[in-house]
């Protein structure tokens, strides 16, 4: 049986009381066939983009929807899976009364968004082998905690969470479970789209940023049920995702089986630069992982961060992030890339 959630409760109340900007697109957009437009004050003159775009992004919505076998009113699209976080805190969170809940080491765009909204933070670090805190997590719960925000795979240590922690959260939570599934295309376990009729206080995020190769055109996504996806649709900027990345974004998702080969070598590439990374004398540990990166600890991450940066490879330091002490976080490149990698780490000695 779905767990109850009652929406208006969990609401800002500005927010539940806001009368959205009606566009001139919002308007006309379910008309089709020939009228002259003459209300957007666009210039009239035809190029690729002298109209506004859809504001509802359909087209696009019917193909995402289509992917992940859900439906368009569960979906919202935003500029970047970082508009839809931001929108998630305006919807949900009070400035200086409400808090969130994250689980450090985890993706730094929660902690930011929460300090430009005013939201309180409360931390419950992941285990050493990065796994929830479930019991502290519900502990940490009080009347002002509106949401709990992960990513798994979670960034930076590449790993899936428990199936049966994170039913903990939802079943334990009554405010917003937001689970972050920017990396769930890499990854052969089952994510959470399946859980949304079970648990209405879920939200899905997705991304076209990594899988799908578009972090130029910032495309997030939010999947959730649809009153949660109508309430965050009356906040949005009406034309929050211009003309040219819907168009390409749909061009993109019209070969999924180019996708999904890109994916299997990305895959096969990470199994290659673990491996090699593996009988390195200053590598520690490099970390499972259902992402396309690779968390290692080594011996000195500075002095091997500057080592790697003099031969121009460029990796990323996680070493100040909580239990990450002396790690570094290796995108998988290209096949070449990884071999450049590999070189600059031959040069590499004790
Ligand atoms: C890369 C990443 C994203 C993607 O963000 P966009 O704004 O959609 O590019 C989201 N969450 C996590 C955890 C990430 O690592």
């Amino acid at each position: 049986m779905a767990k109850a959630f009652d929406l208006t409760q969990w609401t800002r109340p500005e927010m539940l009381a806001l009368a959205p900007y009606t566009s001139a697109r919002d308007t006309f957009n379910a008309i089709t066939g020939k009228y002259t437009f003459l209300d957007a004050n666009e210039n009239p003159n035809a190029s690729a983009v002298n109209r506004y775009p859809d504001p509802n992004q359909l087209a696009l919505k019917k193909k995402i929807g289509a992917l992940r076998a859900c439906s368009v009113n569960q979906l919202l699209i935003g500029n970047g899976s970082d508009e839809i976080l931001d929108l998630l805190f305006r919807a949900f969170c009070t400035p200086n009364k409400d808090n969130v809940i994250l689980m450090p080491p985890t993706y730094g765009m929660y902690a930011v968004l929460a300090n430009i909204n005013g939201v309180g933070i409360k931390e419950v670090p992941l285990t050493a082998d990065f796994q929830l805190k479930t019991d502290e997590i519900l502990a940490a719960v009080d009347s002002n905690t509106k949401a709990i925000f992960f990513c798994s795979p979670n960034n930076p240590s590449g790993n899936v969470f428990k199936t049966s922690d994170i039913t903990a959260l939802l079943n334990g939570f009554d405010g917003l479970v937001v689970i972050d599934e920017a990396y769930i295309d890499f990854t052969d376990r089952l994510g959470w789209l399946s859980q949304l009729d079970n648990y209405p206080n879920l939200v899905v995020t997705q991304t076209l940023s990594k899988a799908f190769g578009l972090a130029g055109l910032r495309l997030g996504i939010a999947i959730a049920h649809p009153s949660i996806i109508k309430l965050l649709h009356t906040i949005k900027p009406p034309y929050n995702i211009n003309t040219l990345s819907q168009q390409q974004a749909i061009e993109v998702l019209s070969d999924i089986e180019k996708v999904n080969r890109q994916i299997a070598a990305l895959l096969a590439e990470r199994n290659r630069v673990a491996a090699y990374l593996n009988e390195l004398d200053w590598v520690e540990t490099v970390f499972p992982s259902d992402a396309n990166f690779l968390l290692i600890r080594v011996d000195d991450a500075n002095k091997r961060y500057d080592a790697l940066l003099a031969q121009k490879v460029v990796v990323r330091n996680r070493s100040k992030q909580t239990n990450c002490e002396n790690t570094l976080r290796i995108s998988i490149g290209t096949p070449v890339e990884n071999n450049e990698l590999m070189a600059a780490c031959n040069t590499i000695s004790l």
